[in-house]
């Protein structure tokens, strides 16, 4: 029998604490678990530095990978013998969800933001380039690699198969919406997966929601709605993102001006120079990256060694609401002060907005890459969701940007100027 179809003698199950079980039959998954590239999604947390505000997401990208690839193996399931579902892109499917975020590195949102790199080439580079992943899927066909990378970067011409993995309603999200909420621990990421599989269809370019599964999926689209604001945007979380962010930073801008650092980042000179290559890259996880913040803490270099200090111990900055349009004059007079008080505000001042996190909750008509939510009507026609439900349509379209100033409180108490630290204060209104 072709490796394609090989099936293991016995039933592989892991268990998991969100769909309970996770079943697998077939070798070629199985072998594509045991990968190193797969395997060191262990060693990546799912919600990066989230652990800092909700103590208990310390879960990985390895088992959100799993999951996403467990509710696809259930829709299929599900699919099968239903018109517009052809059965030999099953394993197709099934890759392609495991595989879905084999490109994530440690805290990939600051690092691709300070160095220039996109996770979802890095998943390209890791399904089509010299890697173990590449050579298990090359043995079911020599085609099979892009096959799969077809459908992760969305392009596959089978848009049924895309719409399974990226849609507003695929099993990537339902996953993560899941065992986010349970990880973190908050009440309102539930919503009725069960009954959501049981009213998907297959359509011949989308799945579609038979018309009786409406209340599930507005359960579903709350939920987003309420884990982006309550759980992904938390300030708290992006106060240590933004301290992680300028570590980069200032760990890069040493190399640049020539700096010798006591412990050498062999680990991120690649990433400094902009020249990262795959196996450099696949090296990275977060006990690296912790194992230099842990040795610069000692470093001579004052910035460096007090925002690694400050990530570890969760000495995060305070922040205050921030509105662009009415605070920038504070902006600038708050940069000078801290110029003053010998704070860089290049480290020490920073506007965040949540804008910059993905933020895509349901929006019918501004999103290019995510297809709407269509409902099977009784009569046979489809209807998009937000034209039927009046729960839907009120939170679509409601873009909402945040924005916080963030800063060190306590380098400010230490000021020793009383005139100038009372004028920041003012304006910190601390
Ligand atoms: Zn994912």
């Amino acid at each position: 029998m072709s490796y394609m179809l090989q099936q293991l003698n016995e039933e592989k199950v892991f268990k998991d604490p969100v769909h309970r079980y996770i079943h697998v039959r077939d070798s070629i998954i199985w072998d594509l678990i045991g990968t190193k590239e797969f395997q060191r999604l262990r060693r990546i947390r799912q919600l990066g530095t989230t652990f800092l505000t909700f103590h208990g997401a310390e879960h990985s990208r390895f088992s959100h990978s799993l999951g996403v690839y467990e509710i696809v193996r259930r829709i299929i399931k599900i699919f099968q013998g239903r018109p517009h579902w052809n059965n030999e892109e099953r394993i197709l499917c099934l890759a392609a969800a495991l595989l879905h975020d084999i490109g994530h590195g440690p805290y990939s949102h600051s690092f691709e933001k300070v160095f220039n790199l996109d996770h979802e080439d890095f998943t390209q580079s890791i399904i089509l380039g010299d890697t173990e992943v590449n050579s298990i899927l090359k043995k079911a066909d020599s085609d099979f690699p892009r096959k799969v990378s077809e459908v992760i970067a969305k392009t596959y011409e089978n848009k049924l198969i895309v719409s399974m993995i990226s849609s507003q309603i695929d099993a990537d999200r339902m996953d993560y919406l899941l065992r986010d909420a349970y990880f973190t621990g908050v009440s309102y990421g539930q919503f009725d997966i069960e009954r959501i599989l049981r009213v998907m269809r297959p359509k011949e370019d989308q799945v579609v929601i038979k018309h009786s599964g409406m209340h599930a999926v507005e359960d579903y689209i709350m939920s987003r709605y309420q884990m982006y604001w309550q759980v992904y945007f938390h300030p708290v979380t992006r106060s240590a993102e933004v301290i992680l962010s300028k570590i980069l930073h200032r760990a890069k801008a040493l190399h640049e001006e020539g700096y010798t650092f006591k412990l050498e980042p062999i680990h991120f000179v690649s990433l400094f120079n902009d020249d990262v290559d795959l196996d450099d890259y696949i090296k990275l996880d977060e006990g690296i990256i912790q194992f230099y913040f842990q040795a610069w803490q000692e470093e001579e270099d004052d910035i460096l060694s007090d925002l690694c200090e400050r990530f570890l111990n969760r000495r995060l900055f305070k922040y205050m609401e921030f509105n662009p349009n009415v605070h920038m004059e504070h902006w600038h007079r708050l940069y000078t002060y801290f110029v003053r008080a010998k704070i860089d505000p290049d480290y020490y001042l920073i506007v965040d907005s949540s804008s910059d996190l993905p933020y895509d909750f349901y929006r019918p008509g501004e999103e290019e890459e995510r297809l709407p939510i269509h409902l099977l009507m009784k009569s046979g026609e489809y209807r998009e969701l937000s034209r039927e439900s009046t729960v839907v349509e009120a939170i679509s379209g409601k873009k909402r940007t945040d924005h916080k100033l963030y800063y060190p409180s306590d380098l400010v108490e230490r000021i020793e100027d009383q005139d100038l630290k009372r004028k920041i204060s003012e304006i910190l209104e601390l």
